[in-house]
């Protein structure tokens, strides 16, 4: 059997190495930091996530979906909160079954390295900073507290998150490696509501709660203990921004002015506001994402996306899925099977990439609007309508497999032909009523 060295036990590294140790292959997972039961997992990323249709169904496959989603708190749509206070509540789906869960990032990633630990062929080395790689032949260099170390199988596997090392190995050693990174021009930083006295959440637990103020926003997740983790997005640069808020007395000013009905329950705000990093948001694209049957790469390591679909951890584990049914297709030829697994996802994380930049927009402005909630109406009206006929974007990227790219180009056609039905209804009804003031 092959033996795999996977540099970073995140969320798609413990889950990869879950399905490769099932497979019965020799797996050696390294990671920089510390054994997440010693508390040292999360590191400025975000403390909860929406994990929906696809990454569930990735746990699924290996049996571990109801251990991980077991304090998972489902949310059944979005709590748009107004400046003025007001709620409007937006359901994601017709059926009310479907709901993204807010799952824990430490809890999902100790449940994932455990499951990959139950297979004794599977052997997780924490504390080992992969510094390069020798792409070919398959040598991963690491640093360690007690000096430097080296780690050799048939194949390295980069799940080494957003600024990977495997990645930047593979740009210096292969001519036509294609790189492009661009960062938004806004930052997040996390800050905290805490549970109520008696331990229950302060506002609605089961929804996904928005605060759209146009060019930036904030949102909160439900947390299992009561409290909520909020996200500011907001401009790095500029007269109101990160850079410009610098004494408690702009912090409170600006919550007072944008998010009033926050306030009173954000306790720690100023303590939060000072002392939380401010995280940027990059979108990564290369290729090609393998070299030989010797390296390849999966999850953010591959394709960083901004975080507004929801869906960089659910592509993931996606990844982590195609690469398995690949390497099981093309078990006698690992290169055409890592050739295989870019094929069939890297369409689909192009697209994911531009979907989260649009749906960005649409979170921070659109939501707010009326026009935004009577298309929304309209799409949960169709699909009542035309069951499996007309399924609305977001329907289509978060509760089903429809490939990202193939979503994407059925939700254009699906919008154009809506559009035209409109206006042909409009210029039929203009027209009966000229012709009826012709009559009189
Ligand atoms: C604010 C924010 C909110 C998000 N919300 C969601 C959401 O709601 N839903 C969703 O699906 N996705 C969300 N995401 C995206 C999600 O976090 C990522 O897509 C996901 O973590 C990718 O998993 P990964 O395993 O590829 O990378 P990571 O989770 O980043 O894991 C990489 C691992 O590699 C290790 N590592 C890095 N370099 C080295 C090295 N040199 N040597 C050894 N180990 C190394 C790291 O320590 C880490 O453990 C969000 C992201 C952000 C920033």
């Amino acid at each position: 059997m092959a033996k795999f060295v996977l540099i970073g036990s995140g969320l798609a590294g413990g889950l990869l190495a879950a399905y490769l140790g099932r497979r019965g292959y020799e797996v050696d997972l390294y990671e920089r930091r510390a054994e997440p039961r010693e508390g040292n997992i999360v590191g400025g990323r975000s403390i909860n996530l929406a994990i929906s249709t696809r990454g569930i169904h990735a746990l699924e496959q290996i049996d571990i979906a109801d251990e991980a989603l077991r304090h998972a708190i489902p949310m059944r749509g979005r709590m748009i909160h107004d400046r003025f206070g007001g709620l409007h509540f937006s359901p994601y789906d017709v059926d009310p079954k479907k709901c993204i869960n807010s799952i824990g990032r430490a809890a999902l990633n100790t449940t994932v390295i455990e499951a990959a630990q139950r297979y004794s062929n599977v052997h997780v080395h924490f504390n080992h900073k992969c510094t390069d790689v020798d792409i070919d032949p398959a040598v991963a260099h690491l640093e360690t507290a007690n000096g430097a170390v080296t780690a050799t199988g048939d194949a390295v596997i980069g799940v080494d998150g957003a600024f990977s090392a495997v990645r930047k190995s593979m740009q210096n050693a292969i001519a036509e490696f294609q790189y492009d990174e661009s960062y938004l021009p806004h930052g997040y930083k996390e800050l905290t509501i805490p549970p109520g006295p008696d331990g229950s959440w302060r506002m609605e637990k089961n929804a996904l709660h928005i605060w759209p103020r146009k060019s930036f926003m904030m949102i909160a997740l439900p947390n299992p203990d009561g409290s909520f983790t909020c996200t500011l997005f907001w401009e790095f640069e500029g007269p109101r921004s990160f850079a410009t808020t610098k004494t408690d007395g702009d912090v409170r000013r600006f919550f007072g002015e944008e998010f009033p009905d926050a306030v009173p329950l954000m306790p720690t705000l100023l303590d939060d506001f000072r002392n939380n990093p401010t995280g940027s948001l990059v979108t990564i694209r290369c290729e090609p994402w393998f070299y030989r049957d010797k390296v390849c790469l999966v999850g953010d390591a591959a394709h960083a996306v901004v975080p507004f679909y929801g869906q960089g951890m659910n592509a993931a584990f996606e990844d982590c899925v195609v690469l398995d049914e690949c390497l099981e297709e093309f078990r006698e030829n690992r290169e055409h099977a890592f050739a295989e697994y870019f094929r069939r996802r890297k369409e689909n994380a192009d697209a994911l990439a531009d979907l989260a930049i649009g749906n960005f927009i649409e979170m921070r402005d659109k939501t707010a609007s009326k026009t935004f909630r009577a298309k929304k109406k309209l799409d949960r009206a169709l699909e009542a309508a035309l069951p499996g006929i007309y399924l609305p974007l977001y329907t289509m990227v978060t509760f089903t497999h429809m490939p990202y790219a193939a979503a994407a180009k059925r939700a254009r056609v699906q919008d154009s032909l809506v559009y035209a039905t409109v206006f042909a209804l409009a210029g039929i009804s203009v027209g009966a009523i000229l012709w009826f003031l012709c009559m009189l």
